[in-house]
């Protein structure tokens, strides 16, 4: 699944904003996004930009230029969404009319139609850290499950219709980079979130697998299975959380000859042989009471392990492996520096 950052919605719903007599808020699903006023109103078909999109410089973007220009390296110049506060209402992404950006037709695209590549919109990334780069062996291996997860602005709908009476585990999501760690019919490989690296000196990926001596540990296990966790630590992310070391933080264990993800008991147990971390979990719960995104919003408000904010919540269903959203704190977002 690829992040449509860009694509065809329709205008849930427009509230005016306190004090505030020139912008309002404009509803995508979940998201809240300040716009003009009057230039929305409810069932209008727009275009909607998320948080982390980065947008070409041409005329139609260029009001954006004195808060979100940035020159990145690799990306080039554009201008960088991200989540703002404007008169104590917090906004998240862009929402524009159709006809400033694209063919009348797209008025009558179905909801959620891609439009990313066509506006030219990528994802903007921070620059990667030297010892997160490594050197690649091959691509992220095709018998391992990538993990991604929707946000709850997306995917609430759902949630109301179909997971309601779904138990889900809950655990705190921390911001690091993701790492895999897998052993598969006698080979043994670690993994950025995109690739399978080479072990060179100095790649910090290496360095918390050697540190465990999961090679040798997952060798005598002798089970085909991809640790999947958060790399946390000096030189990842800002360490916003101080930590002293680099380790990794378990989240899910793929059990390769199976093709599915492991229960979270067993999970757990073999987290626990192998002498690892695992991100800190609240609970086993059904959420059925969580009516909008504000719910979801306050459940995130907690301590991550050594900050006052987490970073958000992932909810994972019990029942169905394949459900699984992520719910990233209004605050941290505020906080992200750049
Ligand atoms: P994002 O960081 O926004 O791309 O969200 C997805 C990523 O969150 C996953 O690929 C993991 O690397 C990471 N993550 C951090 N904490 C957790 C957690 N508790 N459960 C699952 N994924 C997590
Ligand atoms: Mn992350």
């Amino acid at each position: 699944m690829t992040r449509a950052l860009a694509s065809i919605r329709t205008v849930a719903d427009t509230q005016p904003i306190e004090d505030a007599d020139r912008i309002e808020v404009v509803a995508i699903d979940g998201w809240k996004v300040v716009a003009r006023k009057d230039e929305f109103k409810t069932g209008d078909r727009c275009v909607y930009f998320e948080i982390d999109s980065f947008l070409p410089i041409q005329d139609e973007f260029e009001f954006l230029r004195k808060s979100c220009f940035r020159s990145v390296q690799g990306l080039g110049d554009g201008f960088r969404l991200r989540t703002i506060k404007l008169r104590k209402q917090i906004s998240q992404g862009l929402v524009m009319p159709i006809h400033d950006l694209l063919p009348a037709r797209y008025k009558s695209a179905p909801d959620g139609t891609d439009v990313t590549k066509m506006l030219g919109v990528v994802l903007w990334e921070p620059p990667i850290p030297t010892q997160l780069q490594g050197k690649v062996r091959g691509n992220y291996p095709s018998f391992i499950h990538k993990t991604d997860q929707d946000r709850i602005q997306n995917c609430l709908k759902d949630f109301r219709k179909d997971w309601i009476d779904h138990i889900f585990e809950t655990s705190v999501k921390l911001d690091g980079s993701s790492m895999t760690v897998f052993y598969n019919e006698g080979d043994f490989g670690v993994c950025s979130r995109n690739m399978d690296l080479a072990e060179t000196e100095g790649n910090s990926f290496w360095q918390v697998a050697n540190m465990h001596n999961l090679r040798a540990k997952l060798t005598d296990l002798g089970m085909n299975v991809a640790i999947q966790g958060e790399l946390m630590g000096p030189g990842v992310q800002g360490n916003r959380e101080n930590l002293k070391e680099i380790d990794m933080y378990v989240f899910d264990i793929y059990d390769i000859d199976n093709q599915r993800y492991m229960p979270a008991s067993a999970r757990m147990s073999l987290v626990h042989v192998l002498g690892l971390k695992h991100v800190p979990l609240i609970e086993q719960a059904i959420f059925s009471g969580f009516e909008d995104v504000g719910d979801f919003m306050r459940y995130t408000d907690r301590p991550s392990l050594h900050h006052s904010i987490a970073e958000g919540v992932v909810f994972k269903s019990i029942q169905d492996p394949d459900v699984s959203f992520k719910v990233i704190n209004d605050g941290f977002l505020l906080k992200e520096k750049d």
